[in-house]
């Protein structure tokens, strides 16, 4: 039994931020202990993705083709990542706090009879141990914990970790695994895949956002805010206030009931900092918060606060951001 296994994700033909982060975080820990990093991809022509694995840290780069792994499903993924794990046998297994491994990663643990510590900020070894740390209560308090099964498994939040600079000059052993996949095994069929219309960067993974509450009135306050996103090149997130009013799309909620986001910048405009907008948003690096009522609670946890008019401020902002930066920014 060795190596931290990586399961590595990706959108079209590029490995998403969080998979580098945890190749590159996970790269620390082997190099600590003496082990090797494992990315594993699960797909269909996965050789190009290979390497920027490499690039990042990865020692070795298991790659499992199958049509039957083309799109996420359930039961396949299950199956295949099971059956990689048993014969990999690696002491740690971790996921991105994604979509996919919120739906992926306990099923494969409970296949395996270990347990799973899920939406991670943090983990550290000690004494040849490793230790995760939770947000729980909805980010008021932080437990610790680990686990005596193996391998150790953990689903991380992206953003937890800086990504090291990728280095062309690392090459890694890409191995292709083959898993045996029934049509049994498959209890869904994806016909068609939709992509986002926003052409923004997925809200987990931006590195900006600038977040909308009731506060902005109304579907035309996005606007406002887009604005801004486009020059700072950021995400737009919501609190759940302005998604039941139909002001946006649920897929922009952030919160409890919503994504949990750990951008370097959470710009919250007009929203109140309830808790449960709190836990989605509260690991965030910087918060700048925009809200006309001083009392606020977003204040309480605000690295820099702006008492005012959302609509006097934030196109303030966008005018200031334009002088910096210079026109519109690629969604970072
Ligand atoms: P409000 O609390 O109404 O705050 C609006 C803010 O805008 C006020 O602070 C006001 O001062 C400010 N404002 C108004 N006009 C302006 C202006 N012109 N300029 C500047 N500021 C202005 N909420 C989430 O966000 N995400 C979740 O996932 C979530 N899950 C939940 C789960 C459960 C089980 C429950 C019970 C609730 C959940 N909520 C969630 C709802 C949460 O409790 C709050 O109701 C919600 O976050 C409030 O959204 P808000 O801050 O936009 O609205």
């Amino acid at each position: 039994m060795a190596g931290i296994m990586i399961v590595a994700e990706y959108i079209g033909d590029k490995v998403r931020g969080t998979s580098f982060e945890l190749v590159s975080e996970g790269k620390k820990i082997a190099d600590a202990i003496g082990e090797e990093v494992i990315a594993v991809l699960f797909g269909n022509g996965l050789d190009p993705l290979a390497a920027s694995l490499a690039q990042y840290g990865a020692d070795k780069v298991l790659l499992v083709e199958s049509d039957k792994l083309a799109a996420y499903t359930t039961g396949a993924f299950s199956k295949a990542l099971t059956e990689v794990v048993k014969e990999v046998d690696p002491n740690i297994v971790l996921f991105g706090n994604s979509v996919m491994a919120k739906d992926l990663a306990p099923r494969v643990a409970m296949r395996l009879g270990v347990g799973l510590a899920t939406d991670c900020t943090n983990m550290e070894m000690k004494a040849g141990k490793v230790y995760f740390t939770r947000p729980i209560y909805a980010g008021k308090a932080f437990a610790k914990v680990s686990s005596d099964a193996t391998p150790v498994m953990a689903t991380i939040r992206p953003n937890s970790f800086t990504c090291g600079e990728p280095d062309s000059s690392k090459n890694a052993v890409v191995e292709k695994k083959n898993v045996t996949i029934e049509d049994v095994d498959l209890r869904t069929v994806i016909k068609e895949t939709l992509k986002q219309a926003s052409g923004r960067v997925e809200l987990t993974e931006a590195n900006i956002i600038v977040s909308g509450g009731r506060g902005i009135k109304g579907p035309e306050g996005f606007k406002v805010l887009e604005e801004l996103a486009d020059v700072v090149g950021a995400a737009v997130g919501a609190s759940r206030a302005a998604v039941d009013s139909g002001w946006c799309s649920h897929q922009m909620q952030v919160g409890q009931t919503g994504k949990v986001v750990s951008p370097t910048l959470y710009i919250a405009c007009g929203i109140s900092g309830a808790i449960q907008h709190l836990a989605g948003m509260g690991s965030s690096k910087c918060i700048v918060a925009v809200n006309k009522d001083p009392e606020a609670n977003i204040f309480n946890v605000a690295d820099y606060g702006i008492v005012g008019d959302l609509f006097e401020i934030v196109p303030l902002l966008k005018e200031e951001f334009t002088q910096i930066l210079g026109g519109s920014q690629e969604s970072a």
